[in-house]
């Protein structure tokens, strides 16, 4: 496959110029226009020869894929659909050393949350995902691949608010540090001073808790992390996220006590609540035990119900004790808005219907 150019370095950007015949500075000129101005097309790169832009394009894939489909809340939410095609094998260069015949066309969402001054973009990091949690949209798809550093990045670029993004939020599509390479490249350009340029504070990735990567990830750069803890009981949570038979989430909240979290970098959990699952007094005051002296703060989230998925959203009273019995414990706990309800927008759900919404959109 043509390697993507969004996503590579400078100095990839230069070997790529100098393979095609170039001078070196058009890695730099490419640099430019891939992460200053978010070029969405060699046609755009005026500065760089017509001949040197086609020697480019028979060599490399831009990496930039229009969203084909998306869709307004009346809330001002906006989701997207990327086609993708991606691999199953992790890793940086798996999509390039992929035959076409390896790589599998899928779709994955995006959505756009404005709030106030704030424009967040909720990224995609997989095609489904092979985490297997009972009560997600996503994980009852399955896994189709790996987005690469180009698909999560493409996202970035590709939205009608590409310019006035503030935020972004690794809680799409997927397992983020399951996809780890991509991931950390595509953070690497978002924050590096001859990328997006973004500061970290800007970024939060979700995760379930893969150990080894998140203590890479929280090693390797200073982004937000939100750690998917729903149920404080080993037994119970695995039942609801088989990952808790693997790295367990105690292990993942002693992991997290060796950071600061007392400064700008902050941590988060996310806690869905599923009524008569994990919504008593003994799944707060537990978690109150399991999170007990760490600086962190704990988001309570309506459960959208899924098909075939035996739960059901706690009520908005019991949310309401459960929040505030953790918070008189000293633990900030909040009840997240829902937001883009009437478009689908929790997880997953756009993607598991894209073939019905190619016909329907509403297109933006
Ligand atoms: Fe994967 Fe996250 Fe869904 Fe679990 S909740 S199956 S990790 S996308």
């Amino acid at each position: 496959m043509r390697p993507k150019l969004l996503g590579m370095t400078p100095v990839q950007l230069k070997e790529a110029a100098l393979s095609v015949g170039l001078p070196a500075f058009t890695g730099g000129q490419l640099a430019r226009w891939l992460y200053t101005r978010r070029a969405r097309s060699f046609a755009e790169m005026t500065d760089i020869s017509k001949a040197g832009r086609e020697k480019l394009a028979a060599a490399f894939d831009l990496g930039v894929t229009l969203p084909s489909g998306c869709q307004v809340s009346r809330d001002g939410t906006k989701k997207y659909l990327f086609p993708v095609a991606c691999s199953r094998a992790a890793g940086l260069d798996a999509y390039v050393e992929s035959r076409p015949s390896e790589l599998e066309e899928s779709a994955v969402e995006a959505v756009m949350i404005p709030d106030e001054d704030r424009r967040t973009l909720c990224v995609s990091s997989q095609a489904g995902c092979r985490m297997g949690c009972t009560f997600c949209m996503t994980g009852r798809q399955g896994f189709h691949g790996h987005l690469s550093a180009a698909d999560i990045l493409s996202q970035l670029v590709a939205v009608d608010e590409a310019a006035d993004l503030t935020n972004a939020v690794f809680m799409g599509m997927g397992e983020p540090l399951d996809n780890e390479e991509n991931l950390l490249r595509a953070i690497e350009v978002m924050t590096a001073p001859w990328g997006f340029a973004w500061s970290p504070k800007r970024i939060t990735v979700s995760t379930i808790g893969v150990l080894p990567a998140l203590r890479r990830f929280l090693d390797g750069t200073r982004c937000h992390v939100a750690v998917s803890l729903h149920d404080p009981f080993p037994e119970e949570r695995a039942s609801l996220m088989p990952v808790q038979k693997a790295w367990a989430v105690a292990d993942v909240v002693d992991l997290l006590r060796q950071y600061d979290f007392t400064g700008q970098r902050r941590v988060s959990f996310e806690y869905t609540m599923f009524a008569g699952v994990n919504d008593s007094v003994a799944h707060a005051d537990a978690l109150i035990r399991l999170l007990r002296g760490l600086e962190c703060r704990v988001n309570l989230i309506r459960f959208h119900k899924i098909p075939d998925a035996p739960y059901e959203t706690s009520p908005d009273l019991v949310m309401e004790r459960f929040r505030d019995r953790v918070s008189r414990h000293g633990i900030t706990c909040t009840i997240r808005a829902s937001r883009g309800e009437d478009i689908l927008a929790a997880c997953g759900m756009l993607a598991g219907r894209h073939e019905q919404l190619k016909n329907k959109d509403e297109n933006c």
